[in-house]
Parts: C-alpha cells; structure tokens; sequence
C-alpha cells in the first residue's frame, strides 16, 4: 500500500462538535479552540502547509432541520454559516497564537472573510499559511466532509486528516460490539465491500476518485492531533 507519510501538504477535517468539546453546553469552547491551534501551530512550524475544513454540527445540521420540516436547501445554507462562525473562531485562536491564517469563505462575505479562489488558496498554502476553508462547498445537499475531499483533491494535498470522536476505523461498530477489531490500514474496496462507514457517500467516491488518502483518529487524548499532523501512525489509514 502507497504510505502518504510524512505528508507536505494536508487537509484536516474538524467536525463542528470538536469545537464544542466534550460535556461543554457552549456551542463553541475557546479553551478547546485553543488546544487545537497550539497543535496546529507546532505542526506548521514544523514545515507542513495545512488547510482547514470545518464543520457545522455544533450549531446545525441541515439534515436534521430538513427532517423536521424545513426546506432541505435553505437549512444547507444555515448549516454553511455556521461553519464561518467556526472558522472565524479557529481563526482567531490560530491568529493569536502567531500562525499566519486566513479564511477563504465558498460564500462571499467580505467583511469577514476572503472568498474561496482555487489559486489564491494554493499560493498561500506555498506561503505557509494555514487556510481555513469556510461555508463548506457553497452548494446545499453537500457536507464538510465532501468539501474535505473536493478540497483535498484541487489543493493536491497528499492526505485528509479526518478527527473524529472514534479511534479509527473498525471492522464493525465497536459502540455495539466489544470485538469490533481497528484497522491500521484498508484500502478503499475494502470499505466499500464491508460497508465501513469512513465518510458519507459524495465525500468517499471523490477520496477514492482522485486517490486522496484519509487518515481518521480520535481528536480528544491530548498529543493526538500532533501525531497525525506529524504523519506518525495513529487511528486507521484509508488508501488506494
Ligand atoms: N453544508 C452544505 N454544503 C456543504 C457543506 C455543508 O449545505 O458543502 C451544510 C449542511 O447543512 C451541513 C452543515 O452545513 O449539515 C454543517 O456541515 P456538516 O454537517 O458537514 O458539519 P460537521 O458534521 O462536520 O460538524
């Protein structure tokens, strides 16, 4: 199997409710916000270029909002703001801890961010600046984790750095079954003919596509996000 580590370029995936943090009632944690950025920043002082997905799950869910009735693509663009309030927020810790950031919004929204332009992106990826990409796709009926991917592939990044509240990938649901056994590596086929839940259906054809490998580990034991940042073995390798 092709190993993307140490890796130059990545995109790393934040699900909303890593801001939120564990047991927190605040939709998002400054002190969490704040760990995650010091890892972020021993990283990219270490040479990585690193952009930066986020997602909205801490504030909304278009999904959820559409099951209870509201219209599917005007709950998706609730849920793409709410992944600028994020980004503004991961933003500001990085800012504040001297990595050199900028948000890139898929949504114009100038007072606060740059909007989203492929090559401009790129160049300040080259920089070493972290790019933290807001407001998902900028297209309803998508996710942060299809906007990871689509990212990932355009950047030409050599890897996705999916955090997650699981360690892993496993061979079943390791909440339902004590033998469920983790995977170091799988390889994409093996997903899709054991049915292993990486990311949802959009995301993972475009990973496997493209041939983006996706690194998915266990965001909260402290040190974690530096592993992989750092390319060192953790969670469950996804690969061509
Ligand atoms: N969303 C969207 N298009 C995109 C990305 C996100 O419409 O390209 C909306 C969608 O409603 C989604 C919400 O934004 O539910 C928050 O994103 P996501 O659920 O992926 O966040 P996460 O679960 O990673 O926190």
């Amino acid at each position: 199997p092709k190993d993307p580590r140490p890796f130059k370029r990545a995109i790393l995936k934040l699900s909303g409710e890593a801001l939120r943090g564990p047991g927190s009632r605040d939709n998002i944690a400054p002190e969490i916000v704040d760990r995650i950025a010091l890892e972020i920043r021993e990283a990219v002082q270490g040479g990585l270029q690193l952009g930066i997905v986020v997602g909205g799950g801490n504030f909304w869910r278009g999904a959820s909002a559409s099951a209870r009735g509201m219209d599917r693509a005007t709950a998706d663009y609730v849920g793409m703001l709410a992944t600028v309030m994020n980004a503004l927020a991961l933003e500001g810790a990085l800012e504040h801890h001297g990595v050199s950031c900028v948000v890139q919004s898929a949504i114009e929204m100038k007072n606060v961010a740059e909007t989203f332009i492929r090559r401009k992106a790129e160049k300040q990826l080259d920089e070493g600046k972290v790019v933290i990409f807001g407001a998902g796709t900028g297209n309803p009926f998508f996710s942060t984790d299809t906007t990871a991917a689509l990212r990932a592939s355009e950047m030409g990044a050599d890897v996705i750095l999916k955090a997650t509240q699981v360690d892993g990938v496993y061979d079943s649901d390791p909440r339902k079954n004590p033998d469920a056994k983790r995977y170091d590596t799988v390889t994409f086929q093996q997903c899709l003919s054991q049915r292993l839940n990486v990311m949802d259906a959009t995301a993972f054809s475009l990973c496997m596509d493209n041939d983006v490998p996706i690194v998915v580990f266990d965001l909260a034991p402290h040190g974690n996000l530096s592993h992989a940042l750092r390319g060192q073995p953790i969670g469950t390798l996804v690969h061509g």
